[in-house]
């Protein structure tokens, strides 16, 4: 087995994972990580307005369109392999079947960290059950008695990256992460969504929003460093760390 370190994106349609870490896979593609975006869905019903107001449009087409973006989303921004499960949107169901499918990925992968949706989400709630069944597979991955003989999962952190409608979600960042030096490489992943142009401003102003919340955060005017975009980020778990 390859010492590459790993990344892990689990996201519950298509698009998400562009405007939610587009940054922090970009960066950690260039930093040698190879980064798999796993897709559960293509968003096909339920983020992809645009496409059904065209004229006879059907389903299949709503997913190759779908498909088709992320694949330039990701090559944009350097992701070693975008798997889509397809498992339907609106609602995304988790069955048991589903759930294995998730930890043989996880297990595959064996990710150094893993990102995945906001733990509260009224407005999607595929999102909120997506990080809901994430914990649950993680758990399972880690399991000595699950599939025994494959190797069990460490126990790699659970990043939550940013959600719609932030206030609305309960989420709260602990983590900024600096995404200037590949912000043109997520910038090109957002015009990728063509689907969902509504929303390329948007998370343009969010970066730069955030990259205010990386200076306050980083010594600010007392000497804290530059940054034009950023990423926020909510960890799960403990750090074990050996100094302050
Ligand atoms: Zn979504």
């Amino acid at each position: 087995m390859s010492a590459q370190k790993t990344a892990l994106v689990i996201s519950a349609h298509a698009a998400d994972f562009v405007w939610r870490c587009g940054g922090a896979i970009a960066l950690h593609a260039e930093k040698g990580y190879a980064v798999t975006v796993l897709c559960l869905s293509f968003g096909e019903r339920g983020e992809s307005a645009k496409l059904w107001k065209q004229d006879g449009m059907t389903l299949q087409r709503v997913k190759d369109e779908r498909r088709k973006e992320a694949e330039e989303a990701a090559s944009a921004l350097g992701v070693h392999d975008l798997v889509c499960l397809d498992l339907g949107d609106y609602p995304l169901e988790f069955s048991r079947d589903n759930k294995m499918k998730i930890v043989d990925v996880i297990r595959k992968v064996q990710p150094a960290f893993m990102l995945s949706h906001s733990r509260y989400d009224p407005y999607n709630t595929d999102h909120m059950n997506t990080t809901q069944a994430v914990l649950e597979c993680r758990m399972i991955a880690q399991a000595w008695g699950h599939n025994p003989g494959e190797k069990v999962l460490g126990a790699p952190q659970l990043y939550l990256f940013e959600p719609h409608q932030t206030e609305q979600m309960g989420w709260k960042p602990d983590t900024f992460l600096d995404i200037t030096p590949v912000w043109e490489k997520k910038r090109a992943a957002i015009e990728a969504m063509q689907g969902q142009e509504h929303l390329w401003e948007y998370y343009t102003r969010v970066a730069i929003n955030r990259a205010n919340h990386f200076k306050r955060n980083s010594g600010g005017q007392s000497g804290g460093r530059d940054c034009r975009y950023a990423e926020g980020f909510e960890s799960v778990f403990p750090r074990t760390v050996d100094e302050l």
